[in-house]
């Protein structure tokens, strides 16, 4: 294999809070069902498909990481790495790009994926991100649906959604496996709309609804961060989300200021159990504030 170039990656490694000690993280990996896996380390939750000749990885988390993602990979299967699918840019989901590429992996993406990746971004507004290197970028975009075969029977669907937490995020889905990855439209918490890159609140339920409408009691849902859910909690953060957005749009309409309405304990009821993260109530109701139609 190919020395790893994480030293030279520019991407800024911090994206979900305080930086990670990398020395520290573990790659852990579960079943999802017979041919997909989860892993966990540290940033967005990466997905494992096994086809008949080679591994398709859903995202690849941060460089750092990418010798222990790879082991962890092979550990799984002796099948080679040979595509990684970003659900959307951000650097704890694509950090690890170039580094899957050097040793043989076609990156893969939404036209806004790497259109992000190439320029300078600013995401969550404060935070600038500089242009990724070639390497890094995706070999193969698609525009709206791509089909991708594993198999003579299994097949992995990448769907472009709605901008909601960005304008590029993909859901993945294994119809014969019943699995979806639903990268960071579904998260264990209050879910992050980056404006800055042209993420929006009404998309994001539109999206909610319309996963609702692919899985079953059944399916298996990997969010981008958290553990792996099904149907009943999506629903439950549909309707969080939804809540949110119509008490936001209500005050809004009402004439109230932003500064007003992040104190009227909007979003009261979940902030203990989902406000405590990287996005809080005050920040969920200033993206909601700033796009709701
Ligand atoms: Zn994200």
């Amino acid at each position: 294999m190919k020395k790893l170039f994480a030293s030279l990656f520019g991407f800024t490694v911090t994206f979900l809070g305080a930086q990670p000690n990398f020395d520290q993280v573990q790659i852990t990996a579960e079943q999802v069902s017979g041919q997909v896996y989860i892993l966990y380390g540290a940033g967005g939750n990466m997905g494992l498909a096994v086809g008949d000749k080679y591994a398709y990885l859903m995202d690849d988390q941060f460089a750092p990481l990418s010798d222990k993602i790879l082991a962890a990979v092979r550990a799984l299967t002796d099948k080679p790495l040979r595509f990684v699918v970003n659900t959307h840019w951000h650097g704890d989901h694509a950090g690890g790009n170039a580094n899957m590429a050097a040793q043989g992996a076609v990156l893969i993406a939404h036209d806004n994926v790497r259109k992000r990746m190439g320029s300078v971004q600013w995401a969550g507004t404060e935070r600038e991100t500089n242009p990724a290197p070639f390497e890094a970028l995706s070999r193969i975009t698609y525009n709206d649906q791509m089909t991708v075969y594993l198999d003579p029977v299994n097949s992995m669907h990448l769907l472009h959604v709605d901008p909601s937490h960005t304008d590029g995020d993909t859901y993945v889905y294994f119809p014969e496996q019943n699995v979806i990855h639903m990268g960071d439209n579904f998260v264990d918490g209050y879910p992050f709309i980056d404006v800055g890159s042209g993420g929006d609140i009404d998309g994001l339920i539109r999206n909610l609804n319309m996963a609702l409408f692919i899985v079953n009691d059944d399916t298996k849902i990997i969010p981008g961060h958290g553990k792996v859910m099904g149907r009943g909690e999506l629903l439950a953060f549909r309707d969080m989300v939804l809540t949110i957005r119509t008490r936001v749009k209500q005050a809004r309409d009402a004439g109230k200021s932003l500064e007003e309405i992040q104190k009227m304990g909007l979003t009261s009821e979940w902030d203990a159990s989902k406000g405590q993260g990287f996005i809080n109530s005050e920040r969920l109701v200033g993206a909601v504030f700033e796009t709701v139609d």
